[in-house]
C-alpha cells in the first residue's frame, strides 16, 4: 500500500495527496498573509495617527487666530 503523493506545481515538492495544499507554499502564503496584515495595521496606525495630530494640532492652534 503506497500513499498518493502529489507533486506540487509551484515548489515541484512531493506532498501527501490528502493535504488540501501544499504545505510548504501554505506557509509561504500564511507568512505573506501575516506580512500584509501587519503592513495593514502599520498603514491604519500611520492614518490613525496622522489624523489624530491634525485633529490635536486643529484643535490646539486652529481655534483662536
Ligand atoms: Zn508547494
Amino acid at each position: 500500500m503506497t500513499d498518493p503523493t502529489v507533486r506540487c506545481e509551484r515548489c515541484d515538492r512531493p506532498y501527501p495527496a490528502e493535504l488540501p495544499g501544499c504545505p510548504n507554499c501554505r506557509r509561504i502564503r500564511q507568512t505573506n498573509i501575516a506580512i500584509a496584515t501587519t503592513m495593514i495595521l502599520l498603514v491604519l496606525f500611520a492614518i490613525g495617527g496622522w489624523f489624530g495630530i491634525q485633529v490635536f494640532t486643529g484643535f490646539s492652534t486652529g481655534g483662536t487666530p
